[in-house]
Formats: C-alpha cells, sequence, structure tokens
C-alpha cells in the first residue's frame, strides 16, 4: 500500500497520522492512503514567494519554457507507469488514461513552444502602443510584469495529470511558482508524475511545492500578491472564494467549475457526415471517463422531429458500451472513482426524473465486466428524455458527474435552441451541429454570451473534430456564469492570471526601452 507524501520546502513530507484511504474503484481493494497532517503551509508559502519567485523571474521566457519541456518529455518518458497509476487509482482505460495523460504533457510541450518564441524579451506587451500627447515624448504602452506571490492550484478528481499541468505550464511560463494539490481521492498519478519530475531536477528550488491531502490552513496565508486557480465542483468554489480573507486581500481567484454543458443537433442535419459526428461526439462524451469530464455532454437538444431517430441511434450505441474493470482489454468504460461519486450520481439521477424519464440505461450501479459482483463503483451509461424543455427544471439545474445525458426536445429555430442552452447558467463549451451557415449565426448570436466555446460539426469539420471534450491549449478554457466565470489557457492569455498589467507610460523611447520593444 502506497503513502502519498507532500512535497514542501524542497523535501518529501510524509504524514503519520490523519489518513484517507485511496481505493482501486474497480475492485474497492485499499491501494494507498492520503494526508498532508504535519505540513507547515505558511513555511510553504514563503519559501515559493522568497525562494521559487525570484529564481523564475531571473529566466527568460525561452529559459522557462525549457523547464516545461523537460516537464513533458518526464511525463512522456513515464506515461505507461502513469497509465497504470490511473487505471488503478481512477479506474481509466488505457484511452481515457491517455486523455488525462498525454493531455498534460501535450500542454505542457506547446507552451514550451510560446516560451521558446517568446525568446528573451523581459515582458509580455499586450497590443501596441499609443501616442498620449502631441508628440512622442509622451508615449503609453502596456506590459505584463509576474507576480510576486504564489499560486495555489487546487483541482478536481477527474484530471490528476492534466489539472496540474495545465495550470503549471501558465503559471511558471509567467515566472510564477506554486503549490498544487490535487483532488485527495486520485491524487497517485499527481504525485507520481511530480515525484519524477522532481526527481529529474529540472525545476528551480520553490518553484513547485505539491500537498497531498487537506489544505489545512494554506489559504489562509494568501494575500494581494498570490493567485488561487481552483477547478471544482461549483459548490467548493463558493465556499472557497468567499473566505474573508481571500475577500480582504483581493486575491485573484480563477473558478473553473460544472457545467452543464449542450450538444445541439440542428435541424434537417441529414444522415451524412454531421449526423454522423453528432452521435459519434454524443456517445464518447457521455461515456469517455465514465462522463465525468467538466466538458462531457450533459443536455442533447434535439429538433423534436428527429426525436425518435436520435433517442434509437444513441441507445444502439450506449448499448454496445462495456462497463467493468479497466484491466480487462474487453472493457470500454470504467467505473466511478469513488463510492461518493456514484452514490452522487445515483442521487443525482434521482432528481433528474423530477423532470425528464428514462429512455435508456437503468441509471443505476451495476456489476463491472471483470470485477467481482457487488463491488466497484461501476454505472450504466444513461439517457433520459425531457418532454419539455421549459418545464425540465432539474435537467439545467444539476450537474450528473456520470455517464448521464437527457434528450431535450426543441422546435429547431436557433433561437429557441440558444434559449434552452442559456437555462443552464453558463457552460464551458457547446457544439452545434448544423451545416446551415444563416442558422449557425443566429445560434451564435443567441447562446454565445452563455458559453466560452462553442464546437461546430459540419460536414467540413467532421474529418478532423476531435469531440467537444478537449480542451485545447490554443483556445479559452472556461466558461461564465456557473462554469466557474474563470478563464485559462487560451495561448499566452492563460499567463494574464498570474501577472500584473502596468501602463507604462513616458518618452517613447524610454517606455519601449523598458518593456523591451526593439522596433
Ligand atoms: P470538489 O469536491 O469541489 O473538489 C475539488 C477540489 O477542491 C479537490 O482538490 C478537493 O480536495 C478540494 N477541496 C474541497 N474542499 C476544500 C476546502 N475546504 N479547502 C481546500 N480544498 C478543498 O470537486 P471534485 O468532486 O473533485 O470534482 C468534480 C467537479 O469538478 C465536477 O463538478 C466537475 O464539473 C468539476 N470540474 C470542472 C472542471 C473545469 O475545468 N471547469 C474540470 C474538472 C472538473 P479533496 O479531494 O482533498 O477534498
Amino acid at each position: 500500500m502506497k503513502t502519498l507524501k507532500s512535497y514542501v520546502g524542497g523535501r518529501w513530507h510524509q504524514a503519520t497520522a490523519g489518513f484517507s484511504p485511496l481505493l482501486n474503484p474497480a475492485t474497492e481493494e485499499v491501494i494507498g492512503q492520503v494526508s498532508s497532517q504535519g505540513v507547515d503551509f505558511a513555511a510553504a508559502v514563503a519559501y515559493a514567494r522568497e525562494t521559487g519567485g525570484p529564481a523564475l523571474r531571473a529566466l527568460t521566457f525561452a529559459q522557462r519554457g525549457e523547464l516545461l519541456k523537460a516537464m513533458s518529455k518526464v511525463l512522456r518518458e513515464n506515461r505507461d507507469e502513469l497509465l497504470a497509476l490511473s487505471r488503478d487509482n481512477t479506474g481509466t482505460t488505457t484511452p481515457d488514461g491517455s486523455f488525462d495523460i498525454d493531455g498534460a504533457s501535450g500542454t505542457l510541450a506547446y507552451y514550451s513552444v510560446l516560451g521558446r518564441s517568446l525568446g528573451d524579451r523581459p515582458y509580455l506587451t499586450p497590443g501596441d502602443g499609443v501616442q498620449l500627447a502631441r508628440s512622442e515624448a509622451f508615449w503609453g504602452q502596456h506590459v505584463m510584469v509576474p507576480l510576486q506571490g504564489v499560486a495555489v492550484h487546487i483541482n478536481a478528481f477527474n484530471f490528476p495529470a492534466w489539472g496540474f499541468a495545465e495550470k503549471a505550464a501558465c503559471a511558471l511560463l509567467a515566472g510564477m511558482p506554486l503549490i498544487t494539490k490535487p483532488a485527495s481521492s486520485t491524487a497517485m498519478v499527481a504525485e507520481r508524475a511530480i515525484e519524477l519530475i522532481v526527481a529529474a531536477g529540472v525545476l528551480p528550488a520553490g518553484s513547485f511545492q505539491l500537498i497531498c491531502g487537506g489544505t489545512g490552513d494554506l489559504l489562509d496565508q494568501l494575500g494581494p500578491q498570490d493567485v488561487m486557480a481552483f477547478t471544482g465542483s461549483a459548490d467548493t468554489a463558493l465556499r472557497l472564494r468567499s473566505r474573508p480573507a481571500l475577500l480582504a486581500a483581493n486575491t485573484r481567484f480563477n473558478v473553473e467549475a460544472d457545467s452543464l454543458n449542450a450538444a445541439v443537433l440542428g435541424p434537417e442535419a441529414g444522415e451524412g457526415a454531421t449526423w454522423a459526428l453528432f452521435l459519434k461526439d454524443v456517445l464518447r462524451e457521455m461515456t469517455q471517463k465514465a462522463g465525468q469530464k467538466c466538458t462531457a455532454v450533459r443536455r442533447i437538444l434535439v429538433p423534436r422531429p428527429d426525436l425518435d431517430r436520435v433517442r434509437a441511434a444513441l441507445a444502439e450505441r450506449l448499448a454496445a458500451v462495456v462497463t467493468g474493470n479497466p484491466a480487462d482489454p474487453a472493457v470500454t468504460m470504467g467505473p466511478l472513482p469513488t463510492a461518493q461519486q456514484l452514490a452522487d450520481a445515483l442521487g443525482g439521477v434521482t432528481r433528474l426524473r423530477q423532470s425528464a424519464r428514462l429512455a435508456c440505461g437503468s441509471g443505476e450501479r451495476v456489476d463491472g465486466v471483470g470485477s467481482p459482483a457487488g463491488k466497484g463503483f461501476f454505472f450504466a451509461p444513461t439517457l433520459l428524455e425531457a418532454a419539455d424543455a421549459f418545464a425540465a427544471g432539474e435537467v439545467h439545474r444539476h450537474e450528473v458527474f456520470a455517464p448521464v445525458a437527457t434528450l431535450v426536445p426543441y422546435d429547431g429555430t436557433a433561437e429557441q435552441a440558444a434559449a434552452i442552452v442559456g437555462l443552464g447558467g453558463g457552460t464551458l463549451v457547446t457544439s452545434a451541429y448544423s451545416d446551415d451557415g444563416g442558422w449557425l449565426a443566429r445560434f451564435l448570436a443567441g447562446a454565445g454570451a452563455t458559453t466560452g466555446r462553442l464546437y461546430v460539426g459540419s460536414d467540413g469539420s467532421a474529418p478532423e473534430a476531435p469531440g467537444t471534450g478537449m480542451a485545447m491549449p490554443q483556445l479559452l478554457h472556461g466558461g461564465p456564469g456557473r462554469a466557474g466565470g474563470g478563464a485559462e489557457l487560451a495561448g499566452l492569455a492563460g499567463l494574464d492570471l498570474y501577472l500584473q498589467k502596468v501602463a507604462l507610460q513616458g518618452h517613447r523611447a524610454v517606455v519601449n526601452s523598458l518593456a523591451g520593444i526593439t522596433s
């Protein structure tokens, strides 16, 4: 049995009490334990601020990019070991685990290339300079300067590798040290990945610390130069972001929370590539990682005349999903990672059934292929169906974090589809499947304000579209309202959270010199 450690103050810390067990969710065997008891959080914060920050800020963007490249390489070289840990502690099949682990190494690699392209310039300089008086004697230019505190990253259980890596890539490239905390129940992958990165000796002292277990009084240490980036449920986000100390200090707080993402089939979708992509995406988003992705599809909007054929096509595909122990090669969908997640999913379906009926799947626990009967947190892929979108309250309110989605009929107009999407209160991603440019333009005009990303499935995109669940580092990850109101990734914009924008004013030559602008 493995005891997870924290990496603080340049040393590995192993607790001796206060443990929570870590389980293999396919068998319910205890495979590890986690506790942060004894960690000196104030010392960790001071170490980051006083040792990690100066060391990172002394490096150029290109040098910080090299750190990310080295981290990415460590993850790639140890991919098989991390995949096995993901299977055992998170319940992922190999494709599901690689979505997390390759996503982590890929995002680090992407930001390392951005770092290289920025070279040795001192600062990011968003936008052009601007003349502020009659001549260049008084000129203005924005520059982005690294904050001098620590970034605390708290992550959700479903992406133990990508979760820490995508946040770390932006903070480190920006020049800010971090303390990362994976969700306790699935922390084995993050702990081992970070152990390997530390052992590789690629990071400056104090730039990267790890907490496995609770955060104690960590958040009470944070002040105005620090950053809190949280991914998890909306309830936890609200509790954490409303702590008086954080509010009083105006500590930056980015939230990536849950989201009732919608996939919308446009009218007259026919039976071609757009239709096929819609079905493929919805099936993937319902079952990949057992539906436990913040970007998973929860609501499937279908023009009422298409309801029967969509229900039948999805039911046929969901029936072919093999739920079970990911150690069995026949299995295509693993368990939920904890007993609590299973209980939440069961309760969640009960809530959805106040507003929708079961269309396919039992909405219950099932025995898993390759696991002992009665063991494992397996959940049947389940499709529900609402009769009336505007009377389906729970469907637009409650995220069931499991292979569960609800069919929602609409009248085929872009305006009504957008209005129904908006009932979710803000989504990370919305997908629309149509080859009708006019319909799509009206849909964007109506639904754009309530979603962070609009993925358009069409004949043209079908051959290469990766599915709606993939948050790509080039573009924004984050959504308004219920989705947390946060912003991550989006290329260089992902660094903004860790940088102070300074409006530099003075003679043009002086301003440009300070900003590192040579031409
Ligand atoms: P959660 O219960 O809110 O926990 C998230 C993180 O917060 C965990 O690391 C947890 O640590 C920590 N935490 C909980 N209470 C805390 C406290 N009082 N002080 C400090 N840390 C605390 O969420 P989850 O069950 O892990 O994740 C599932 C949710 O995350 C879903 O709703 C999903 O939609 C959302 N999610 C969103 C995104 C996104 O990018 N928008 C991505 C992935 C998941 P412990 O594990 O130690 O309790």
